[in-house]
């Protein structure tokens, strides 16, 4: 399999999967897709349906990372999807399935289910991805002989995430910057306690932006970033989206029983990873009826589906709501679905992605194209806070599930799209203890803590205070690599 970039550099050139692993955009800013997707044939999807996760991993990525020996593949697979790993279950004995699927009930007609994708170490989805992206570091800086350090910027999920997907992991180490005193007690807890000496939490004297601001003036000293073999692992990277595909066919054989059925599924969306690898799903041939991408309050991609203009967002008008793991204001993966609905043009994406630049944002109204976005299956729908705290009440009350708000947010967009005999799944992507404020608002109540963080907040916490200066994070990165 080769990988090319959206925007066209390097047609011609070979990119396998160990090649883009390691990197971010490509270098004419592009993000990387395989260069045409591998289906999935119908003996195939026979088989699969009754696989266990690990296996059923093993066999969607061979078909992207043929660069890998397969032994090695299964051997990653079968050690990062553990049910001791992913043990945060609501029902102890659905542990095995990695990722329950939770029936709710039916409405209109449609079987409304949740598919609980937050059981991992930091009770949110991006484990799912992150804990396999740790695993191939390792393996594939061994095999070269090579180290990485991670430098990144949180406000709570991803960087908690990352820490948990790389602690004790040889060869990496995880320098993660996050706003001093900003985060809940308890992702604070989360991430400070982890006492790895390869993870270093540094706690930054100001906002969410200052930190983010230092992580890009450290990787634009390209000196700097090379000497210190410098890395990220943000949501663009490639192996995150395509480990994110497999729970997709994993939900799709949990909700029915013959793959002639048809399932639509509801995503609680902010940068679009979660959903484009439902888009790739789907290209490989699952039987995927509709792909519902709900947004929050910053609804750029609501706005985009339903009108075909897509319109970024300024910071001012970046909403801090209580999904705020969705607050996002560009999709940074959205390159990638523009780049399939234009019948995989890069000229034309290099111009749209342009414009979004210069002008902020495109249309792609007038010229016709959004028309093609339903053969896509996409459709969407927004929530507001409003709309979050009753959905969390209307859940519980109905079916005795507490939710969280970013998964309340997809429940209520899903109810909008609902088709009869067509089940509708909605990704579950966090557990309520994260945000708690919200269930207490809707439900008058604490949220549900899963035992194993019983008394998390009470752990003793390493982590290093600095000023809002990148130079100075430059000198302690530098002080620890050695
Ligand atoms: C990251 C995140 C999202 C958004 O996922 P994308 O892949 O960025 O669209 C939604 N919910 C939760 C809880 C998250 O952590």
């Amino acid at each position: 399999m080769n990988y090319i970039s959206t925007r066209g550099a390097g047609i011609g050139e070979r990119h396998t999967f160990s090649d883009i692993l390691l990197g971010g955009l490509a270098k004419d800013g592009g993000l990387y897709l395989p260069n045409e997707y591998p289906k999935v044939s119908a003996d195939e999807l026979a088989r699969w349906r009754t696989l266990s996760y690990a296996d059923l991993a093993f066999e969607i990525l061979r078909k992207f990372s043929d660069d890998i020996p397969a032994d090695d593949l299964r051997e990653l697979t079968r050690r990062t999807y553990t049910a001791q790993t992913y043990c945060n279950v609501r029902d102890e004995e659905n542990a095995a399935q990695i990722t329950p699927l939770k029936t709710l009930g039916v409405e209109n007609g449609a079987p409304l289910s949740l598919l609980e994708l937050s059981n991992g170490p930091t009770l949110a989805f991006k484990d799912m991805a992150m804990q396999l992206l740790g695993n191939l570091f390792e393996y594939t800086l061994a095999k070269h002989g090579e180290t990485l350090n991670i430098l990144g910027a949180t406000s709570g999920d991803t960087g908690s995430a990352a820490e948990y997907a790389m602690r004790g992991k040889k060869g990496i180490r995880v320098f993660m910057l996050s706003p001093h005193k900003k985060m809940s007690a308890f992702q604070t807890a989360q991430m400070y306690s982890l006492q790895d000496p390869n993870i270093f939490n540094i706690a930054v004297e100001g906002v969410f932006d200052d930190c983010q601001d230092i992580v890009k003036a450290v990787s634009n000293d390209h000196a700097f970033k090379a000497q210190q073999k410098i890395g990220t692992v943000n949501s663009i990277n490639w192996a995150r989206v395509v480990a994110q595909v497999v729970y997709y066919f994993k939900g799709y054989f949990a909700a029915t029983k013959s793959n002639d059925e048809r399932v639509s599924f509801t995503v609680p969306s902010g940068n679009f990873g979660n959903v484009c690898a439902g888009h790739i799903a789907r290209m490989m041939g699952l039987p995927i009826e509709k792909l519902v991408v709900a947004t929050n309050e910053n609804d750029v991609l609501d706005e985009f589906f339903r009108t075909g203009i897509y319109r970024v967002r300024k910071s001012a008008e970046t909403y801090h709501t209580s999904s705020p793991s969705m607050d996002i204001s560009k999709a940074s993966n959205f390159e990638r679905f523009v780049f399939d609905l234009l019948g995989r043009d890069p000229k034309r994406v290099l111009q749209l992605f342009r414009d979004v630049e210069e002008k902020g944002g495109f249309d792609l109204q007038a010229s016709g194209d959004f028309a093609r976005v339903q053969q896509f299956g996409f459709v969407s729908g927004r929530s507001d806070h409003d709309d979050r705290v009753d959905t969390i009440r209307d859940v519980f009350q109905r079916y005795d599930t507490m939710i969280d708000t970013h998964t309340a947010d997809g429940v209520k967009v899903a109810r909008e799209h609902l088709q009869a005999g067509v089940p509708m799944v909605v990704l579950e992507t966090a557990q309520p203890i994260k945000f708690g404020e919200t269930i207490r608002e809707a439900l008058e109540r604490e949220p549900e803590r899963p035992a194993a963080f019983s008394g998390l907040e009470s752990l003793p916490q390493r982590f290093e205070v600095l000023p809002n200066d990148a130079q100075r994070v430059k000198e302690f990165v530098a002080a620890h690599t050695r």
